[in-house]
């Protein structure tokens, strides 16, 4: 077998056991916590050796790279969008993708509205939060998301099942406990036509402390499938 496949075979192995015993740690099961594969750059046939390993989700970040590779990808493994999403794209992927992560801002949560009516269902998102409130990334406040989250739920369809960060790149677990924190009491605010059961945070660097602190999602690129090369 090709040198690639059994790189990717290894790496699933070795995340899959570190993300059992993390689960482990923080007192859940292993089956609790989603392991997605996040695709881009990678090409169909090394997204496939991963799905054959067993993973069960897949992530993708550019509507144009997921229409063209989606037919190559084993029939019905579920896919969610976590990247950046420009309101003139929504209609892509309405009824496409599984949950909508990356919902960073009030009007884009309005067009996938208008789209997913126009379609006549109810389409899920995340609400990605900006927990270390950097200019760099989109997202929103925490401070704001309580007044956006009761706005959202009220759009009839659209469903909140939880919420998405990227947090900053730092060893200091201060923002995966503020993450946790804000998931904690934003569930706590029980909004009708809304669920917090998932947070999903952690890529390669930190899915482990990801874990530690609550999350159920961890999104995994290149610990998984190697470096990313984006010249191809
Ligand atoms: C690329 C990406 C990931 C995966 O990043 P790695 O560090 O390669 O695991 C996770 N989430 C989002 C939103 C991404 O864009």
């Amino acid at each position: 077998m090709e040198n690639k496949f059994r790189q990717v075979q290894e790496n699933y192995a070795h995340i899959q056991a570190a993300i059992a015993e993390a689960a482990d740690k923080s007192g859940r099961r292993p089956e609790e916590i989603a392991f997605m594969a996040v695709t881009k750059t990678v090409a169909p046939e090394l997204v496939n050796c991963a799905v054959d390993c067993g993973i069960q989700l897949l992530g993708e970040n550019r509507v144009q790279e997921y229409q063209s590779k989606k037919d190559a990808y084993r029939q019905g493994i579920p896919v969610d969008f976590i990247g950046t999403l420009q309101s003139n794209k929504v209609k892509y992927l309405i009824g496409q993708v599984r949950i909508i992560q990356s919902v960073n801002k009030l009007s884009l949560a309005q067009e996938i509205e208008r789209c997913a009516a126009r379609q006549n269902l109810k389409q899920d998102i995340l609400l990605e939060v900006n927990i270390g409130g950097e200019d760099s990334k989109s997202g929103m406040l925490p401070e704001s998301l309580p007044a956006l989250l009761e706005e959202i739920s009220q759009m009839p369809h659209v469903h909140v099942c939880g919420l998405m960060t990227i947090p900053p790149r730092t060893d200091d677990t201060r923002f995966l406990e503020a993450m946790q924190e804000l998931f904690l009491q934003t569930k706590e605010l029980q909004i009708p036509d809304t669920e917090m059961k998932i947070l999903s945070m952690g890529m390669s660097d930190d899915y482990v402390r990801a874990i530690r602190y609550g999350s159920n999602l961890v999104r995994i690129g290149s610990a998984l499938f190697g470096a990313r090369n984006y010249q191809k």
